[in-house]
């Protein structure tokens, strides 16, 4: 077992429930964060794992902040609570990210006793069933479809129930952060603050690293 994997399964009597939240986290913000939450609640997950990916298998074509990164803005964002886990699986395997991959690598990992719930918003659940190996995704793991502000439910809906595949998803109402991770990214371009919106480790690490075009000051203070 990876050492940044939760230990789960130990008792053969017990059905655990792991928690997957994938993502680019480019960076990681409170929209996430309270999905994942949400699901861990309705779904009595025992555990939240948080991915950030490795080389997004969609976004070939745009600038990406390095894994690193990515992964330990995660990590910041993760460390207060209990039953959230972040993993650098994806961002230590070479080549493009699957999440069919790691699912499989994850259910040949654990024992059959851990269920896996892959969580995702209403724009990612919408377009899982065109991801390559989709009948594998369906058929090693239950979804979850978080509402999403801009993003249509019933869409989704429809985009699963078309699939050739056996999709076992939970919809799951989520308090409203009509935020993104572009927007976040945008904010830090203008100078404005991310307050309220990433947890605040999160926005020190973007201004410590000079992430996403923050420019360094020397008099006065940078916009956090
Ligand atoms: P970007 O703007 O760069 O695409 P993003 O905010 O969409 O970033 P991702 O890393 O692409 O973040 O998304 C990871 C997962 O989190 C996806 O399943 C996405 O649907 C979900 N998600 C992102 N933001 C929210 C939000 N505000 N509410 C609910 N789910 C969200
Ligand atoms: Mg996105």
């Amino acid at each position: 077992m990876r050492g940044d994997l939760p230990q789960l399964g130990q008792d053969p009597r017990v059905t655990y429930r792991m928690g997957i939240m994938g993502g680019t986290f480019d960076p990681i913000h409170n929209g996430h964060l309270v999905a994942a939450e949400q699901a861990f609640d309705d779904l009595g997950l025992d555990v939240v794992v948080f991915m950030p990916a490795g080389r997004p298998a969609f976004k070939q074509k745009k600038h990406v902040t390095s894994g690193e990164d990515r992964y330990a803005m995660t990590l910041l964002a993760t460390s207060d609570n209990p039953h959230f886990i972040a993993s650098r699986f994806e961002v230590d395997r070479d080549g493009i990210t699957y999440t069919a991959d790691t699912l499989t690598y994850l259910s040949e990992m654990y024992p059959p006793n851990v269920e896996l719930y892959f969580i995702t918003g209403a724009d990612a659940i919408a377009e899982v069933v065109s991801w390559k190996d989709a009948d594998k995704i369906a058929e090693l793991a239950h979804m979850v479809g978080a509402t999403r502000p801009g993003y249509d439910l019933a869409h989704a809906k429809r985009a699963i129930a078309e699939s050739p595949y056996d999709f076992d998803v939970t919809y799951l109402e989520v308090p409203a952060l009509a935020i993104s991770s572009s927007y976040l990214r945008a904010r830090v371009k203008a100078g404005q603050s991310l307050r309220y919106l990433t947890p605040d480790q999160v926005t020190g690490y973007i201004h410590k690293h000079q992430l996403y075009g923050v420019r360094p000051r020397r008099y006065g203070s940078t916009a956090l």
